[in-house]
């Protein structure tokens, strides 16, 4: 397994690589514990029902389970406004993790990030 840490908004997360199947939780490629400050991403192995790049899935997936922890740090984990609780929605999450790489291109043309 590889290891890393991250600091999303303040609070240090154990990003693990390459976490054995039974280590996971059920049918899940990723996940973030808010409690542990962990995020878990499975051993994928290239088979016929995967994806054929499985790095940049693998990427996706990281995306998405970091934007999960952003928004427990930021408060709107479970007090998403009228729509039941969208900031655990795997809609908006994964739109997050999808969509973020091509926000941060436009952010960097466009001059508004650092
Ligand atoms: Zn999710």
């Amino acid at each position: 397994m590889e290891e890393k840490t991250v600091i999303i908004l303040g609070v240090k997360y154990k990003i693990t690589d390459n976490v054995p199947f039974e280590d996971m939780p059920d049918n899940c490629d990723g996940c973030m514990d808010c409690t542990a400050k962990t995020i878990k991403l499975a051993k994928i192995e290239q088979n016929k029902n995967s994806v054929r790049d499985l790095d940049c899935y693998k990427r996706k997936v990281l995306r998405h389970e970091i934007i999960h922890a952003f928004l427990y740090e930021s408060g709107i984990w479970s007090n998403s406004g009228n729509v039941t609780n969208w900031g655990l929605s795997e809609e908006i999450t994964d739109w997050i993790a999808i969509q973020f790489p091509k926000m941060l291109k436009v952010f960097k043309e466009a001059e508004c990030v650092d």
